[in-house]
């Protein structure tokens, strides 16, 4: 088994400017996400925001062997049934679109990877539900991110939301490692049996994002080579944040504090050798 790094305090200490900016840029990316903005718009907002902080996107050059060419946006913009790697493209944002904006960006040195979903101006409950679905599995997965629990603990709570809401999950894409770089070991899928998989360890950093479709597990891929959509058409919702394990439980490094979900310890995290 790959092994999984463990990072000292001081460089969780250090990817928090990093998670906090991530959080800050997404937030501002979802308030501005009314109707009649272009998805254009947004990723131009975000690129400003890279630049001025000196951070560099994790996207923009990406290009993985799924990936038909270099990714070229700073965003990934997934609307209504497009779940995963929405690349921006040329559409305006219509009351009721469900837009999933996930963002990752290197600052400092380290990656920070964040993923919210939002309906534009009102829209269908059954889609507050499914974002809300998210959103809970992915609480119910960083309540598994501390020591002594095992990475099938993270899986499990995910799928057990999903299962609770009556979404099947697709194992093919989902949570990761995250440290000097955006995809590291181990990849986390959004189901799996509680008590299996490595021992977390404080130090650990991961990504944990559940994403659910509303009436499917099967994706197809988008004539641009990059957008996965749900093979029957219907939407889909994607909630993501960079979590640190550490003594103390789950640090949160992308959480908004707008948005407190989770707790996170103050003071020493007692992490390190
Ligand atoms: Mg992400």
């Amino acid at each position: 088994m790959a092994r999984i790094s463990r990072h000292r305090l001081a460089d969780i200490e250090a990817m928090r400017p990093s998670g906090t900016f991530v959080a800050d840029v997404l937030q501002e990316l979802l308030d501005a996400a009314t109707p009649g903005v272009n998805l254009l718009e947004l990723d131009a907002l975000a690129h400003e925001r890279i630049d001025s902080a000196g951070a560099t996107s994790c996207y923009i050059d990406y290009h993985p062997s799924f990936g038909a060419r270099p990714f070229g946006k700073v965003l990934c913009t997934s609307v209504n049934d497009a779940a995963l790697h929405g690349l921006p493209r040329d559409y305006t944002l219509r009351e009721g679109d469900l837009l999933s904006v996930d963002f990752a960006v290197e600052l400092g040195g380290w990656v920070a990877d964040s993923a919210r979903s939002t309906v534009v101006g009102h829209g269908q409950p059954e889609d507050h539900t499914l974002i809300a679905a998210t959103e809970e599995a992915l609480l119910a997965g960083i309540d598994q991110a501390r020591p002594g629990a095992r990475l099938g603990d993270i899986q499990a709570a995910i799928g057990r939301v999903a299962s609770e809401y009556g979404y099947s999950v697709n194992t093919d894409f989902g949570g990761h490692g995250v440290g000097r770089t955006m995809h590291e070991e181990p990849s986390i899928p959004n189901d799996g049996e509680p008590g299996s998989g490595p021992l977390l360890k404080p130090g650990m950093v991961f990504a944990i994002e559940p994403w659910f479709m509303h009436s499917t597990d099967e994706l197809v891929v988008d004539p641009d080579g990059w957008t996965l959509r749900s093979a029957d058409g219907s939407r889909a919702a994607h909630s993501e944040h960079t979590v640190a394990i550490t003594p103390a439980g789950p640090l949160v490094l992308t959480e908004h504090p707008a948005r407190r979900e989770v707790s996170p310890p103050h003071g020493s995290l007692g992490v390190g050798e």
